[in-house]
């Protein structure tokens, strides 16, 4: 039988490569965004909505939150609101933050596409956070719907404008992430775009991140050395190229070992070795045994990228086709 007291909107603490153990918090249902990214992780997106709504019930988050902090707090560095589609979607997401500063003094980030701000209430909202990663990947509208294939109302110059206003007010650290795409992003042209936004962004950092893992669509390639070394060199002095994640999930509370796959798989797509090297509590045969077990179940699926396999939630949808 499962343990009633599951955690359904908190995961972790991970592994994170920019922030150390995370204790993920996960406010939406799943794939539930204003984007639907042809380099998304998750595959394609179930719910695309641009319509703020309380998706569940701010006490029952709240309740986890609490109960999460006081069972794993020695293992958690960050506390990182990222949905498993776009947080800022959840519109109480101002009174979330709020209500983990007053049980907590951990540090906490906000990881975002960043499309609601330029909402004055939306940027209210969130100036509490310490650490703010919104993604910008093209600044002219017709490469931001190619790449982000965003809801119709969205337009990307009044993102970049609300961006900007949200650093002229924000204490925290602002780090852009750009995801590089082969021959998408990582030409002349789209850089020197970006650049420019960049400069009226003002963010203490930008994160170059290349798609490591399986992609919304199949065609969808990580820019080649060539291209990360002249975005590099267009987008100037503040800019790092985020490296591989260290350390393992935490799976305190997690008895069951094909409920522990499927709570890190849907986070992101995993090989077989990442899978085994993480679940190293379970043997290797018994990770191999619920893997199968749970593909026999429609449970976990396999996709193939970059000459691995993978293995996927059940609910991700990728693309197969060409572009
Ligand atoms: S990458 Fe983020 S913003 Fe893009 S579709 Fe996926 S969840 Fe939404």
């Amino acid at each position: 039988m499962k343990d009633k007291k599951e955690f359904r909107f908190v995961y972790g603490p991970v592994p994170s490569r920019r922030l150390g153990r995370s204790l993920g918090i996960d406010p939406l249902p799943f794939k539930t965004c204003n984007y639907n990214c042809i380099y998304c992780q998750l595959g394609h997106t179930r719910t695309m909505t641009n319509e703020r709504s309380e998706f569940f019930p701010l006490n029952e988050i709240m309740d986890e939150v609490k109960r999460a902090i006081t069972l794993k707090s020695q293992n958690i560095d960050f506390i990182t609101i990222v949905g498993s589609g776009e947080p800022l979607l959840y519109s109480r997401l101002g009174e979330l933050i709020r209500s983990i500063r007053d049980i907590t003094d951990k540090p906490l980030a906000l990881i975002t596409n960043g499309s609601l701000l330029y909402r004055d209430d939306v940027r209210d909202e969130v100036l509490d956070v310490d650490v703010i990663i919104p993604s910008l990947d093209a600044a002219n509208q017709e490469l931001f719907k190619r790449i982000n294939r965003p809801h119709k109302d969205l337009r990307i110059d009044r993102i970049i404008e609300g961006m900007a206003e949200f650093r002229r007010r924000f204490k925290g650290q602002m780090w852009i992430e750009v995801m590089l795409l082969d021959g998408l992003n990582d030409t002349e042209k789209p850089l020197l775009e970006l650049r420019d936004a960049i400069e009226l962004i003002r963010p203490q950092k930008v994160q170059i991140n290349l798609p490591i893992r399986p992609p919304a669509e199949e065609w969808v390639k990580p820019a080649s050395s060539e291209g990360v070394m002249r975005a590099k060199a267009i987008l100037g002095r503040a800019v790092e190229l985020i490296g591989p994640q260290i350390g393992d999930f935490d799976l305190t509370g997690v008895s069951d070992i094909t409920d522990a796959i499927v709570e890190i798989i849907k986070r992101h797509p995993m090989n077989e070795k990442e899978l085994i090297k993480t679940l190293k509590k379970f043997a290797p045969m018994d990770v191999r045994n619920a893997l199968e077990k749970l593909e026999r179940e429609g449970r976990a699926r396999k996709i193939e990228y970059s000459g691995m396999t993978f293995w996927t939630y059940v609910k991700s949808r990728y693309g197969r086709k060409s572009r």
